[in-house]
């Protein structure tokens, strides 16, 4: 992959990567086709990172077709699929992580610790492997592409990294992989996320900037279905991550809810399009 890369780029042609864990929807088309109209040659990897999984959590059960995988992306044009194993990606006496303090600490920091430093890791390696102009990531990881933005301007990579919209089924739900989880009578408890992200929205957009006042309408709404439970549901800064009092400047609706054991992420930037 790298010789390959290296050799693109001497030609003077431009590299587009995604990078995914498969199991592919619409959500990571959309970012291969952004890729394709973007770069000259469009790169993705499919890789499910174990270092990104907690031990009580769903890497060894999480979905994955690579046959499936692999004709979605012929079919919106992806030049190069890199498909590494683990003991490629990391062999024996690895040791080398990349850690980014501050804007993985909040959300998802906190109910999956080490979570966003095998993130970062792996992206990190992963841009070292494709050597990308473009790396294009989904706003529906927000906290995910906050911190992959942070590394690669602290840490002088040589990319562009792009952050696209949540794609949605048509009911709302954002699109997932572990949508697959979700039996029949969960799949309308998993809606409360978008639904009451579309609450928030109607209240802001009426004039309301007090957190407490949003959330506690939010929290509400999403403990009326059934078999949900709240990880978190909190209003950051977009840069920060922190919590705030007030919306002033931009900020985010971060959502975490457990539908009986399926965790499923979902949030909001105030001031955007919501298409629930
Ligand atoms: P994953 O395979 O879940 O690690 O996701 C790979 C990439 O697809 C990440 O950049 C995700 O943010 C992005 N992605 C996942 N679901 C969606 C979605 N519903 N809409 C847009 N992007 C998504």
């Amino acid at each position: 992959m790298q010789a390959l890369s290296e050799s693109v780029r001497n030609t003077g042609q431009k590299i587009s990567f995604v990078p995914t864990m498969g199991y592919f929807h619409e959500g990571h088309l959309s970012l291969m086709r952004e890729g394709r109209s973007r770069g000259d040659v469009l790169a993705i990897s499919i890789y499910v990172n174990p270092t990104q999984f907690g031990p009580n959590e769903d890497f060894e059960k999480y979905p994955r077709d690579f046959e499936r995988d692999k004709a979605l992306a012929h079919g919106v044009g992806v030049d190069v699929i890199f498909y590494p194993e683990d003991r490629e990606m990391y062999p024996e006496h690895y040791q080398t992580y990349v850690n980014v303090e501050n804007v993985t600490q909040n959300l998802c920091g906190i109910s999956r610790p080490g979570h966003f430093r095998g993130v970062t890791t792996i992206c990190a390696k992963l841009f070292n492997i494709v050597k990308p102009h473009f790396a294009i990531f989904g706003k529906k990881d927000f906290q995910q592409l906050v911190a992959v933005k942070r590394m690669v301007l602290d840490l002088n990579m040589d990319l562009e990294v792009i952050g696209m919209p949540i794609v949605r089924e048509a009911d709302g739900l954002a699109m997932s992989s572990r949508n697959v989880y979700l039996k029949v009578d969960e799949r309308e408890s998993a809606l409360s996320l978008s639904r009451s992200l579309k609450v928030a929205k109607q209240m802001y957009d009426r004039g309301e900037r007090d957190v407490t006042a949003i959330l506690g309408l939010v929290r509400k709404y999403i403990e009326g279905y059934p078999h949900t439970s709240i990880d978190y549901a909190k209003i950051c800064g977009t840069t920060t991550l922190e919590e705030i009092g007030r919306i002033e400047d931009e900020a985010v609706l971060a959502l975490a809810v457990r539908i009986n054991n399926t965790r499923l992420i979902d949030n909001y930037v105030f001031g955007m399009d919501l298409d629930v």
